[in-house]
């Protein structure tokens, strides 16, 4: 990219200078001139102009795109079962490929996984990519990245959906760098774009102020990271059939400078948050952490895990494996209780696709109740000992 000031266009008018958020240009004898050593190409002064002369060029080496085809999505597994973020990642991916009219692809890496790819045929994938080593048995950053990147370098997929999970963000963004492409990550929504064939990645923005569609437009695959239950599941249909292509790659491949050792649980919580059915949450009204006790209680006596918003997080009332929200974990239970919980949009993110909402809030304009099934406008410390107490006697018969 290049900038320059047309002179002859300039009045000195010193527009640019109070937008350029980096102090980059002067006037100087009514011209304005622009430090190249501050200036980062933002842009910002172009459209202030108001005598359209500074000029902004893109060089936008025109790459070509035509080889690349089909979507695919990385199923992530651990001890050799592929997670269920993968299924709804097939749910989705088979949407789009259709849309797309390509192949849906799941690359499976692991160990004796070969049972998986068949799993990942029956949930929509028309091609299997599959590779099977013991240097692939358990995630590591750097075999796995080497694999796909071969992968991705050999067939040219378009598209590349990948779990927002923790190996999901550590993989892919790693993967784009090495493949010279962008990644959206994150997202809460993909689309296809029928007319230009793009991908659509729709995500927060802005603290969850505006939600950002993202494309790709020069640059091939299109790689993006997708929350864990945002999209819904594939069914398996046992009837199904797909190609499983094996691919081997040579011992250095599988090289790693880590090594795994055990994955160790966090024993705090029972019940994985994500997968539960049922959550109690508790936000900053509990106004202290032993206040937490009523939450475990009630969740405990319906089976459910405990959540929290990032103020109860924050304030060290419970640990940051609770924090449900934009940077927290995204949730889609059956039914979820916020209990003294404001409703914030970075909380909403992560729970407002919940089947069923119950807020108990002290406050009748507290944003929750806008995505609330039931609300309850009380003060929590009465509500949920009663609910706590009637659910105990209701179950115990
Ligand atoms: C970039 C960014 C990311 C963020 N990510 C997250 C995220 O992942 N998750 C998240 O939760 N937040 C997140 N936040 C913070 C978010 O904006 C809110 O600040 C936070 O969710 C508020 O938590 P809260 O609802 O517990 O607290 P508050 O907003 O303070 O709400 C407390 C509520 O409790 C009610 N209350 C008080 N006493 C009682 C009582 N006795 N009985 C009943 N109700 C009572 C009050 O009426 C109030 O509505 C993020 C913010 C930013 C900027």
């Amino acid at each position: 990219m290049s900038i320059k000031v047309i002179l002859e266009k300039c009045t000195g008018c010193k527009l640019c200078v109070k937008t350029c958020p980096f102090g980059a240009i002067t006037v100087v004898d009514r011209k304005a001139i622009i430090d190249f050593a501050k200036c980062n190409l933002c842009g910002a002064c172009v459209p202030a102009c108001k005598f359209v002369a500074i000029e902004l060029k893109k060089d936008v080496k025109k790459r070509d795109l035509s080889g690349y085809k089909d979507v695919w999505v990385f199923c992530e597994q651990k001890k050799s079962k592929i997670q269920s973020v993968a299924w709804e990642l097939l749910g989705k991916g088979r949407e789009l490929a259709d849309k797309l009219r390509v192949n849906l692809c799941a690359v499976v890496l692991g160990d004796h996984i070969e049972k998986e790819a068949y799993e990942a045929i029956y949930r929509g994938s028309d091609i299997v990519y599959l590779v099977e080593n013991p240097g692939l048995l358990h995630y590591q950053d750097e075999p796995y990245t080497k694999v796909l990147v071969n992968l991705i370098n050999e067939y040219k997929p378009e598209v590349i959906l990948c779990g927002a999970t923790t190996i999901g963000r550590s993989l892919v963004s790693r993967v784009a760098v090495n493949v010279y492409a962008g990644l959206t990550a994150d997202c809460t929504g993909l689309e296809i774009d029928e007319k230009e064939k793009l991908l659509l990645q729709t995500r927060p923005a802005f603290g969850g102020n505006i939600m950002a569609t993202i494309i790709t437009p020069n640059h091939r695959p299109q790689m993006a990271t997708v929350r864990h239950k945002v999209m819904q599941e594939a069914s398996p249909d046992k009837k199904r059939k797909g190609k499983i292509i094996r691919k081997t790659y040579d011992g250095n491949t599988f090289l790693s400078r880590t090594k795994f050792l055990d994955f160790i649980k966090e024993i705090e919580e029972t019940v994985n948050l994500a997968e539960a059915d049922i959550i109690v949450s508790g936000g900053r009204g509990l106004g202290a952490p032993e206040n937490f006790k009523l939450i475990r209680e009630l969740a405990v006596t319906i089976g459910g895990a405990v959540g929290a918003s990032r103020s109860a997080v924050d304030a060290g009332w419970i640990p940051y494996s609770h924090q449900v929200g934009q940077t927290g974990k995204t949730v889609c239970p059956k039914i979820y209780i916020a209990c003294g919980i404001s409703g914030q949009i970075q909380h909403l993110i992560g729970m407002q696709s919940s089947d069923i909402i119950v807020a108990i809030n002290k406050d009748p304009d507290a944003p929750i109740f806008k995505v609330a099934t039931y609300g309850i406008v009380a003060d929590l410390f009465q509500v949920v000992p009663s609910l706590t107490k009637r659910f105990k006697e209701v179950l115990k018969k």
